[in-house]
């Protein structure tokens, strides 16, 4: 199917709001060896746009440009390889680096970090979860309670708005999701997730039965595990 018309100054201003009252990246910039938060590090993270958000972008600012593979000196990687795994419908970039940073040119993947729509194995999107590989580096994750309500809210009309025209996209969340079962399986784990009712929960992976726990009691990890937000 192919992608909307997408409506991209509209979807930026619509998902605009920070993720956290606090500015997040001086959270967690200290614990990363480069000084800036993980998420702009190219090293840690390589954004993903739509094709039709980069044709936007590369037309109104000098940010971006398509990631090459070279951009981490310390691990160049064969862009082949990244690109494999992203999805059709999308494209790697690398950004100037945070010094350089435009807020309202903020990717997609810039604004939802680090979270994504989940989609149950019965095909409903019930909220948002995280990203697990960061895990070990993203302050957010271990402060899920600090997460506001203009954000979630946000979240939410932007993949419902979205999710409405586009299947592509939402099945490609779906896959995600059905990974994160299996990961969170695997470990004997539960799925922390932030539900549209406004509620936390932690998912069972195999049942996705669901127990309320707020989110400012979930786990904490790495440098994260006895701070508090
Ligand atoms: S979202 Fe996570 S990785 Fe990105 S700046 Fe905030 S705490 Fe750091
Ligand atoms: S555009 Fe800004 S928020 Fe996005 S990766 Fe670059 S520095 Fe970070």
């Amino acid at each position: 199917m192919p992608a909307p018309d997408l409506n991209i100054p509209r979807f930026y201003t619509g998902f605009s709001a920070p993720v956290t009252a606090l500015d997040c990246g001086r959270m967690c910039a200290p614990h990363n060896p480069h000084g800036i938060p993980f998420c702009c590090d190219i090293c840690h993270a390589v954004p993903a746009v739509y094709h039709q958000e980069w044709e936007y972008l590369r037309l109104h600012t000098d940010l971006w440009h398509p990631w090459r593979g070279d951009e981490c000196a310390e691990e160049p990687v064969n862009p082949s390889i990244l690109a494999e795994d992203t999805p059709e419908h999308m494209r790697l970039l690398a950004c100037k680096g945070p010094a350089h940073c435009q807020r309202e040119y903020r990717s997609s993947s810039c604004r939802q970090f680090p979270f994504f729509p989940y989609i149950t194995a019965n095909d409903r999107f019930i909220g948002m979860t995280y990203h697990w590989d960061f895990e070990p580096t993203c302050w957010v994750i271990s402060n899920l309670g600090a997460v506001t309500a203009d954000f979630r809210r946000e979240f939410f009309a932007t993949y419902d708005a979205l999710f409405n025209t586009w299947l592509e996209e939402y099945e490609s969340y779906a896959w995600l999701s059905e990974d994160m079962r299996a990961a969170f399986g695997s470990l004997h784990r539960r799925i922390p997730i932030l539900h549209r009712n406004g509620s936390d929960y932690l998912l069972s992976p195999a049942t996705e039965r669901m127990e309320r726990v707020p989110a400012s009691q979930f786990r904490r990890f790495g440098p994260y595990r006895l701070s508090s937000c």
